[in-house]
């Protein structure tokens, strides 16, 4: 009955505004509308045909509450699937709030967050992974976030892993035929296509799940840490590619009490600068504690830049503390001041690590550090129309149906009976089910729409 309601929403940002929107879908939009509107020809709205757009007026008790635009989309050609329109009213907070009493009191209730969204879903318009996709194409801050979603919410993931699915589904059902056959020995399922079969997938489902953190660096910003001793410039540098790139996109509060993270876009990819501020502020105080601050803001860290002072013959203390962190992480050796260098490049032993003569005041190869900056974000590897996944859920999912996946082909390779095969094959299904939507339960969807914004 629940999803039989005729819902309503603002579903245009909050507060004011030239224009704003609001949003009906449900079997009884039309009739609803009818009771509400009241176009200069007299023609309802019920009998207007999907995709046109009609002027009129909204009506209160024969008081006129605003004049306004109503576009009417008929089922199945709508975003929910549903009946549905769009009342595009004049932007006033009081205007819209009316607005939606208005129809709440002929018929419509409120909807709750995404539910528009999930409406599609469970109108088959969109699978869960493309719902999700709308999430973040709303949610999206960057050129890049922006992409990956635009190509999740074209069927990207799932266009792909149903079909792979399908394959498998082709297969477990031949094995389970098979077992109907037990007595007679056949076998249906040929064991090295399975194998083929098994073996695409779980390089697709690797290939994947590597993305994952290229996908929430996307999401999230790719954290760097600035490490150096006080005075070695790192508040200058981080103000340096602030203003460099006049693209500061916010501070956000970090996870850690007191601190801020600064976010920078360089080229459309968010950087995020892990607790500089808490830096800064232990600058003046025991080294002890710069050290072990140092060292939380490297574990935190997928690039570390590490800042000495070339004006000072500095020996590098806090580089031996922070080394044994470092392992599988970017790292940057910043030789900074060098404008007025008494050191230079050729005196400095660090290894294999990317050695950059810089001055953060001036300015100096910062655009050379923050092309190496991109470059360690690895874009090669991924192209750019490639499926990148940014959704703990679908990491998780796919990282078990990987898993499952291994199980198989031991299975295959130790001749396991048929009816244990299928077992982890199943398992495999249930996962990849789990990311397009086929294999759904309730608290899958309550986590997934209660995120959205009210109106989508
Ligand atoms: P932090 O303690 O590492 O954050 O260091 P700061 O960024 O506060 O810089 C310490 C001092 O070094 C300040 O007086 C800066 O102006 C100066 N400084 C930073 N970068 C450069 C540089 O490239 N050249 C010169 N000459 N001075 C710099």
């Amino acid at each position: 009955m629940f999803e039989q309601d005729t819902i309503a929403a603002i579903a245009t940002p909050a507060g004011e505004g030239a224009i704003s929107v609001i949003r009906v879908s449900g079997e009884d939009t039309f009739r609803i509308c009818d009771k509400i509107f009241k176009s200069p020809s007299g023609k309802k709205i019920s009998e207007q045909k999907g995709y046109t757009i009609h002027y009129g007026e909204i009506i209160d008790n024969g008081e006129v509450i605003d004049e306004v635009l109503v576009s009417v989309f008929r089922k199945p050609h709508s975003y929910t699937g549903e009946d549905s329109v769009e009342i595009s009213c004049h932007g006033s907070v009081y205007i819209q709030q009316k607005i939606l009493q208005v129809l709440i009191k002929a018929g419509a209730r409120t909807a709750q967050p995404g539910e528009f969204t999930k409406r599609a879903f469970l109108n088959g318009k969109m699978d869960l992974s493309q719902a999700e996709a709308v999430a973040d194409l709303i949610a999206s801050k960057s050129e890049a976030e922006r992409r990956v979603a635009l190509n999740q919410l074209k069927g990207g993931v799932s266009n792909e892993l149903t079909s792979l699915r399908k394959q498998l589904v082709d297969f477990v059902s031949l094995i389970e035929l098979e077992l109907d056959f037990s007595e007679e020995d056949v076998e249906f399922a040929d064991r090295n296509e399975l194998l083929k079969l098994i073996l695409t997938i779980k390089q697709r489902i690797d290939k994947l799940l590597t993305s994952f953190s290229f996908g929430n660096a996307i999401k999230n910003g790719v954290p760097v840490a600035i490490v150096g001793r006080p005075n070695a410039g790192k508040s200058t540098l981080l103000n340096t590619l602030l203003k460099e790139d006049k693209a500061i996109v916010s501070e956000i509060e970090g996870t850690t009490r007191d601190s801020i993270e600064d976010i920078i876009s360089i080229n459309g990819i968010l950087f995020r600068f892990i607790d500089t501020a808490g830096l800064r502020q232990t600058s003046d105080k025991i080294e002890n504690l710069g050290i072990e601050k140092a060292i939380e803001h490297v574990k935190k860290a997928e690039i570390i830049l590490y800042l000495i002072d070339a004006s000072q013959d500095a020996k590098p203390v806090l580089f031996d503390k922070i080394l044994p962190f470092i392992e599988n992480k970017k790292l940057i050796i910043l030789l900074n001041k060098v404008d007025k260098s008494i050191i230079s490049k050729e005196n400095l032993n660090f290894g294999d690590a990317e050695i950059f003569e810089i001055s953060a005041k001036y300015g100096k190869n910062i655009d050379k550090l923050e092309k190496t900056l991109l470059e360690a974000v690895n874009f090669s590897t991924f192209a750019q129309n490639d499926i990148i996944i940014t959704r703990t859920r679908h990491y998780e999912a796919l990282k078990r149906c990987s898993e499952a996946a291994d199980n198989v082909v031991e299975g295959l390779r130790t001749n396991l009976p048929s009816d244990l095969l299928t077992i982890d094959i199943r398992q495999m299904l249930h996962f990849l089910g789990e990311i397009t939507g086929e294999i759904t339960t309730d608290e899958i969807l309550g986590n997934i729409f209660n995120n959205f914004c009210i109106g989508k």
